[in-house]
Formats: C-alpha cells, sequence, structure tokens
C-alpha cells in the first residue's frame, strides 16, 4: 500500500500533534493517542513507517498504537518473531 493510501485512512487525522507527540515523554502521556489507534485500520503500516529508524524514536510520539518504549521491545522481539507478532505481544502486555 503506497504511503498516502494508508494515511488517508488514519484515524489520527486532523487531531492536534500534541496529542501524538507530547512535549514531555512519560506513558501515560500517550493514553489518548493511543484510543484513537486502537481504531484504526493501518496501524502495521504506521508501525513499519517507523519501526527502524531507533536513532530518533525517543523523540517521537505515538506511530502504530505503540509508544517509543513499546517500539523498543517490538525491535528486541523482532529478532524471534514478525513485526504483527511482536505487535500483539507488546499490547497484551498493556
Ligand atoms: S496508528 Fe495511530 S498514529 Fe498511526 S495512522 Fe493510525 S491513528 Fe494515526
Amino acid at each position: 500500500m503506497a504511503i498516502q493510501a494508508w494515511r488517508d485512512e488514519a484515524r489520527c487525522v486532523g487531531m492536534p500533534n500534541e496529542m501524538f507527540f507530547p512535549e514531555k515523554i512519560t506513558d501515560n502521556r500517550f493514553d489518548a493517542a493511543l484510543k484513537v489507534c486502537a481504531g484504526c485500520p493501518v496501524t502495521y503500516e504506521c508501525l513499519m513507517l517507523v519501526i527502524n529508524l531507533d536513532d530518533v524514536d525517543d523523540r517521537w510520539g505515538v506511530f502504530g498504537d505503540t509508544t517509543p518504549k513499546e517500539r523498543r521491545k517490538i525491535r528486541d522481539l523482532m529478532q524471534k518473531v514478525t513485526v504483527r507478532e511482536a505487535m500483539v505481544k507488546v499490547h497484551s502486555d498493556r
């Protein structure tokens, strides 16, 4: 799926950027954004956009229904399982 095609389906379109990229990064700061992501049909495509960008990840907020901390966990899990399986694991650990 081309980037623009999946972005057209994103549930966060038009929502405030600070909801997804808060100035101060703490786990509970992401709760509102994660609620939006939970109903988004393109979480996998969104996650794949950033999953390999670990050098800048801590400055970024919510992508693909994951926090920066959860993406670090997914990267660790990717040594053994697929990204989709890793997503399921971090979501079940919430
Ligand atoms: S998964 Fe979340 S951040 Fe990504 S497009 Fe969907 S709503 Fe937006």
